[in-house]
């Protein structure tokens, strides 16, 4: 089988109807790009930031951004890269950043509205990524988006950085798209209203089924409502994607559940774009998806949307990714 997938390294993702699908990675540094290409990776679908805040004793610098940044992209030869501010917080902390003890901390500042409060940190990591643009195809998405308005924040702020670059006379990418992970409930409901501003969605699943289930994603005891096939998570799955053409923007996935080949056969028929997964997935699916006829598989999502829970679901996926 090995020797079957390796032949697809080089080779587009297009479904057995015809269709292309992008297959990307997600990475933690820029050591892991070599093991993207050589799987046969078509984009960095999700660069988590957050690992070069950990692990030291003080904020990676400016440079050292850019540095990190630029070598991610310049490895990726132009390939889409997209890249995730940092999301620290909840159960990622840094021993040099002091924050209040909170009773719940995936219900607390993290992410996004940790940057928005620290406006300062934010600015450098923005600064980063712009000054990094010029060496491939960035792509910027903000974490934990919940709400219209950080989103118009955040990217205010992207803006300004930019401005004053280019006062300085730094050159910077005209054409990086900017969008969002959504991974709240709230976001998925407003899905199309954030499609008049996002340039892209990508669904962090791994976030997502924790929020809309209400159950932590790390406690054992509550593990039996961590549910990727709960019809309510692909009918927000699905909300997303269908606000998203609607306005001509793409959607991707970056959760556990891209790389699911039991959720991979669902997933293409409700219209996902991209799906970026650890790099030993991608050739695995790409073998996969192009077996599989995309408006077959969109033949089954209304039956699956209207079943009444997770079991019936997972019942249904798996036959239809066995046939
Ligand atoms: C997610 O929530 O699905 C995701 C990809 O982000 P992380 O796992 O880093 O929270
Ligand atoms: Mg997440």
């Amino acid at each position: 089988q090995k020797a079957q997938w390796a032949v697809l390294k080089n080779k587009a993702t297009i479904t057995a109807d015809g269709q292309a699908i992008e297959l990307g990675a997600n990475i933690g540094t820029p050591k892991d790009i070599a093991g993207v290409l050589d799987n046969g990776g078509e984009a960095i679908g999700l660069y988590r930031t957050e690992f070069l805040y950990m692990g030291r004793d003080q904020f990676p610098t400016e440079d050292e951004q850019v540095e990190a940044y630029s070598s991610v992209l310049k490895g990726m030869k132009g390939k889409p890269t997209v890249v995730r501010t940092l999301d620290i917080g909840g159960d990622k902390e840094l021993s040099y950043l002091e924050l209040p003890k909170e009773l719940n901390p995936f219900l607390g500042l993290r992410a996004i509205r940790l940057c928005l409060e620290m406006p300062d940190m934010f600015r450098t990591q923005l600064r980063a990524l712009l000054r990094a643009s010029v060496h491939g195809n960035l792509k910027i998405m903000f974490p934990m988006i919940a709400t219209l308005d950080e989103f118009r924040q955040a990217k205010a702020l992207l803006l300004e950085e930019k401005a004053k670059l280019q006062a300085e006379g730094v050159a910077v990418n005209e054409s990086i798209e900017v969008g969002i992970m959504v991974e709240i409930p709230s976001t998925a409901v407003m899905a199309d209203t954030f499609a008049k501003e996002v340039d892209f969605f990508s669904i962090g699943t791994n976030d997502l089924i924790q929020y809309t289930m209400a159950a932590d994603r790390m406690n054992e005891s509550v593990s039996y409502l961590y549910q990727p096939f709960n019809p309510a998570i692909l009918r927000l799955v699905k909300m997303v994607i269908d606000a998203s053409h609607r306005e001509g923007k793409w959607t991707g996935m970056c959760g556990e559940m891209a790389g699911d080949e039991i959720a991979i056969p669902i997933l293409l028929g409700l219209g996902l774009d991209e799906f970026s997964m650890s790099a030993s997935s991608i050739l695995k699916a790409r073998s996969q998806i192009s077996k599989l006829s995309k408006a077959e598989m969109a033949q089954h999502t209304d039956h699956i949307l209207a079943l009444s829970n997770s079991q019936e679901v997972e019942d249904y996926v798996t036959k239809l990714a066995n046939n």
